[in-house]
């Protein structure tokens, strides 16, 4: 029997696997690839803090500038702590990490069902081999935004929203995102800079038309989606956890999700260890980490997508104020820029109800 049953082998399956196999847990992983980290949806721009975990090595560009487009102009954003990272590279290296401290790795093996039994869980896998059968005490499902483990423990999942990218064969020095939600209903369009090639993308409606309309005449190299949960949801249920994407765990206003895969699987390592109550425990270190910002991050989310019908009103209001955000650009707290945002909009609302009324008002 291993103690735990990893399924996925993205940055969350291979950091738990890592961090639970360095403390002396026997642990299995199980990915439905044939390669780890291909096909890869992700665009890899992370804050400084995830390559100081991963390292150096992993990172292939560093924007010199960002810039947040509005309807109503242009604002930058500090990016000195930006940086964008080889996706497949850092799969496959925290894959290779996990393997040698004696973790197992089945590739092309995907989780059909499993049981909770009153002293672990008996899965069911299946690869070419066909059938297998596996005990476990636990089963963590890293196993992305349609997780199966989470369908398995019958928790609700999260918002699904589906997200296009092109890498075109131009070179960029700067990180670019549109707000701009008439053209992007539920979400935004980005620009990042990555090495000699340049990575577009939208997600939610109209995406496709966008990002083609975002190439232009650009050569598109390759063409790549992904899809991003929207929502944290349940971490578990009895001896099964959920950590990453499969617990939607990503940034709801930016979508960027590698920093919580690893630090999920940090936390939930923490509360196996100390092997009291682990889903309770769990919980507990999620939160004291970053399960708050997280909680955070989709609260403001829910406003934005409220007060949408306001749009009118609240662009003047967001874009005055972003004017002095040049001092936040945390990729991986966004809720720091967006407060500042709120915190100065008493200053400003006066400015932006002018704004919106000389702009309702034909003249
Ligand atoms: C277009 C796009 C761009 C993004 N850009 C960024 C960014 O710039 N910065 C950032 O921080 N985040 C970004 N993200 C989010 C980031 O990619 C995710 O948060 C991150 O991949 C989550 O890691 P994970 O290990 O939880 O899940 P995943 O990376 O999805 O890994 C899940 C793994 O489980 C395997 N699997 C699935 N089902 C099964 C099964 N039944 N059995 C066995 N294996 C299974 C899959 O093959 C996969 O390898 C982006 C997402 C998208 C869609």
């Amino acid at each position: 029997m291993y103690d735990a049953l990893v399924v996925g082998a993205g940055p969350a399956g291979s950091n738990v696997s890592y961090q639970l196999s360095r403390r002396g847990f026997s642990v299995k992983m199980v990915d439905l690839k044939e390669r780890i980290g291909i096909p890869n949806h992700c665009s890899g721009l992370v804050d400084k803090r995830v390559v100081d975990i991963v390292g150096e090595d992993l990172v292939i560009d560093r924007p010199l500038s960002a810039v947040i487009s509005t309807p109503l102009g242009s604002f930058s954003l500090n990016s000195q702590r930006m940086r964008v990272i080889d996706r497949v590279a850092l799969d496959q290296k925290l894959a290779a990490m996990a393997q040698s401290e004696g973790a197992e790795l089945s590739l092309m093996t995907h989780l059909t069902e499993f049981h909770q039994k009153e002293k672990g869980i008996v899965v069911t896998l299946k690869s070419r081999r066909g059938f297998e059968r596996v005990d476990a005490r636990y089963i963590i499902g890293a196993d992305g935004p349609t997780s199966a483990v989470r369908r398995n423990l019958g928790i609700r999942a999260p918002k699904l929203l589906a997200s296009l990218q092109f890498d075109l064969s131009r070179k960029s020095e700067s990180v670019k995102i549109d707000l701009d939600r008439r053209k992007t209903p539920d979400f935004f369009s980005w620009e990042i800079p990555s090495g000699n090639e340049v990575e577009i993308g939208a997600s939610g409606l109209n995406s496709e038309e966008l990002v083609r309309k975002m190439a232009g005449n650009d050569r598109v190299v390759r063409k790549r989606g992904g899809l991003i949960p929207i929502g944290p949801t349940d971490l578990g249920k009895g001896n099964g956890f959920l950590i990453g994407d499969s617990a939607g765990l990503s940034k709801a206003t930016t979508g960027g999700g590698l920093y919580a895969a690893i630090n999920s699987g940090n936390a939930l390592t923490a509360a196996m260890e100390s092997g009291h109550n682990v889903l309770m425990d769990y919980q507990k270190n999620w939160k004291n980490s970053f399960g708050t910002e997280v909680k955070r991050d989709y609260t403001i989310r829910k406003l934005m997508d409220r007060f949408e019908k306001y749009y009118g009103l609240w662009v003047p209001l967001v874009s005055s104020s972003l004017s002095g955000i040049n001092r936040v650009g945390d990729v991986d707290y966004p809720s720091k820029t967006l407060l500042y945002m709120l915190y100065s909009l008493p200053l400003r609302f006066p400015m932006a109800l002018m704004e919106f009324v000389s702009r309702a008002v034909p003249s």
